[in-house]
C-alpha cells in the first residue's frame, strides 16, 4: 500500500484524505495548527488516521506522495525536509484530477475568479449539464471526485494550487488577468507569480481551449514565455478580436467556432468594467460547450452579484454603504473606484502584500473626498494618498470605520469598503470584515 501523507487538514485536505482512501492509499494528515473540530469529526468519521498542533517527522518523512495545502508556504520547515529527501508533493487538484474523466473548466486570474466560476457553473448547469462546482468554492475538487459523478466540473484554481501540479490539464482554461499579488508567497518576484498562473495551460493539449483577456499588459508580455497547445480565444474591451469576445458601442460581441451574436451591456446582471470582462470570459465558454445564445444571454443577464464584491449593502441618510471586502489588492479596488459616479468615503487598508499604490493615484484624486485608513499599520498608505485626500483618518475597529463615514458623509456620497489588502490584522478572513461592515452599518 502506498502511503499518502497530506500536510494540512482544511477543505482541500480533507477532500484529499477521502479520495486517496478510496483510491486505495494508506493516508495519513498532519497539521501543525489546531484542526478546527468540523474537520476532526469528519476525519474520524471516514476513520481516517490524523494528527493536530503537531508533525512527527517520522510519520511524514516516509511518504510515497504527500499533498500539501495551498496555504503552506515553500519555507515551511516540513516541506523544506521533503524537498531534500525527494519526496513527490503535489496539489490537491492535481491528486483528485488522476482519478476523474470529467470534463474541467479551471479558472484563474488575480481577479475575477469566484466570479467567473460562478458564471460558468450557473450557465452550464441552467442549459442542462451535469456539472460540479470546486476548487476554491465550496467543497473541495477532491471530495466531489470521490463521492460524485459529475460530467463536468468548473473550478476555481488559486496560483497556490498551480504550484505544485505536474500532469494536470483542463480542457478549457480560463485566465482572468494578472496582476501582482501574494508576492510574500513569491519571494516578491512577479515572474514566478506569472510562471504559476501560466501553469494553467502548461499541460493543456490540442483541442483544449485556453480563454485570456488581451487587454492585460502582464498576460500579452508573458503569453510567448509560456507556449500552449490548445487552442487560444481572447477577450477585449478595447480591440476588436477576431475570433473571442470585445465590445463595441457598448455592445458585448461574441464570435467563437463560426457562431457570431451580441449582448448589450446594460443588460448584464453585475455592474462595472470588470463584470464585462467576466461576463465576456463566462460567455466564451458557455460557446465553446455548445450552448445556444439565449441560454448566454439569460444566464449573464440573471447573474446577481456576490456577497462581498461591490455589494450594496444599505443607504442611510441617502449616504450609499458598499461592501468590497473581497478587493484585497490594488488591482480589485482600482476597477471598485472606477466604476463608481458618487462622490467616495473609502475605508482601506489591512496586511500589505507589497503593495505599489500608484495606479490607484488618478481615481482617488479625482473621486476620494476622504479616506478610512483601517489597518494595524497604515503608514503605507499614508504616504501614499496623504497629500491626495483631502481628510485622512485612521481607526482600529470596523464600528470606528463605519460610524466615521457615516459622520464624513452626505447624502449622494458612496462609502466603499475595498481595502487593497488583506484582512488578517484586524480580522479573520476578508469575509469575516465583509460580515462586520454590513452589521455595523445595519447598527447606525
Ligand atoms: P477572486 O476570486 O479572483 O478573488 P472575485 O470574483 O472574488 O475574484 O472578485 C474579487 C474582487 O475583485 C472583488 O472586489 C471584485 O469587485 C473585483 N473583481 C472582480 N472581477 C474582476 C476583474 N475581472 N478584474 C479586476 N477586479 C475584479
Amino acid at each position: 500500500m502506498k502511503r499518502l501523507v497530506i500536510l494540512g487538514a482544511g477543505e482541500s485536505g480533507f477532500g484529499t484524505a477521502v479520495l486517496g482512501k478510496k483510491e486505495g492509499y494508506a493516508v495519513f494528515v498532519s497539521d501543525k495548527g489546531k484542526i478546527s473540530d468540523k474537520y476532526q469529526a469528519l476525519l474520524n468519521e471516514h476513520n481516517i488516521e490524523f494528527e493536530s498542533e503537531q508533525h512527527t517527522e517520522e510519520k511524514i518523512l516516509n511518504a510515497d506522495l504527500v499533498m500539501k495545502s495551498p496555504g503552506i508556504p515553500e519555507k515551511a520547515e516540513m516541506v523544506k525536509k521533503l524537498r531534500e529527501k525527494g519526496v513527490k508533493i503535489v496539489s490537491e487538484i492535481e491528486f483528485a484530477s488522476w482519478y476523474t474523466d470529467a470534463q474541467i473548466i479551471a479558472i484563474t486570474g488575480a481577479n475575477g475568479k469566484t466570479t467567473v466560476t460562478s458564471m460558468c457553473y450557473q450557465m452550464l448547469k441552467d442549459a442542462g449539464l451535469n456539472v460540479g462546482l470546486g476548487g476554491n468554492i465550496g467543497q473541495s475538487f477532491a471530495f466531489q471526485v470521490a463521492t460524485e459523478t459529475f460530467s463536468h466540473y468548473v473550478l476555481e484554481i488559486s496560483s497556490f494550487q498551480l504550484d505544485d501540479i505536474e500532469t494536470f490539464r483542463p480542457n478549457v482554461a480560463v485566465l482572468t488577468n494578472i496582476t501582482p499579488d501574494h508576492l510574500d508567497r513569491y519571494n516578491y518576484e512577479l515572474q514566478n507569480y506569472v510562471t504559476s498562473k501560466f501553469n494553467i495551460t502548461k499541460y493543456q493539449q490540442e483541442g483544449d481551449v485556453f480563454i485570456y483577456c488581451s487587454d492585460d499588459e502582464i498576460t500579452m508580455e508573458n503569453l510567448s514565455r509560456y507556449p500552449t497547445k490548445a487552442k487560444m480565444i481572447p477577450f477585449s474591451y478595447d480591440k476588436e478580436v477576431a475570433e473571442g469576445a470585445y465590445v463595441k458601442e457598448n455592445e458585448i460581441q461574441f464570435n467563437i467556432n463560426k457562431t457570431q451574436f451580441n449582448m448589450s451591456i446594460q443588460e448584464l446582471g453585475v455592474k462595472g468594467r470588470h463584470n464585462v470582462y467576466n461576463s465576456m470570459a463566462a460567455g466564451i465558454v458557455g460557446s465553446v460547450y455548445g450552448l445556444r445564445k439565449e441560454e448566454i444571454r439569460k444566464s449573464l443577464a440573471d447573474f446577481k452579484s456576490l456577497e462581498h464584491r461591490l455589494e450594496s449593502v444599505a443607504k442611510v441618510r441617502g449616504i450609499e454603504f458598499i461592501n468590497d471586502s473581497k478587493a484585497t489588492n490594488v488591482n480589485s479596488t482600482w476597477f471598485a473606484l472606477e466604476s463608481m459616479s458618487k462622490e467616495i468615503i473609502w475605508i482601506a487598508g489591512g496586511v500589505d502584500k507589497g503593495n505599489d499604490y500608484k495606479v490607484l493615484e488618478p481615481l482617488v484624486k479625482g473621486k476620494v473626498k476622504a479616506m478610512i485608513c483601517l489597518g494595524v499599520d497604515n503608514t503605507k498608505l499614508h504616504s501614499a494618498f496623504g497629500k491626495l485626500v483631502d481628510v485622512v483618518v485612521n481607526v482600529h475597529s470596523m464600528r470606528d470605520a463605519v460610524r466615521m463615514a457615516y459622520q464624513l458623509g452626505k447624502s449622494g456620497d458612496a462609502v466603499l469598503l475595498s481595502p487593497a489588502c488583506a484582512s488578517f490584522d484586524l480580522f479573520e478572513n476578508y469575509e469575516d470584515r465583509g460580515k462586520k461592515f454590513k452589521d455595523c452599518v445595519y447598527q447606525l
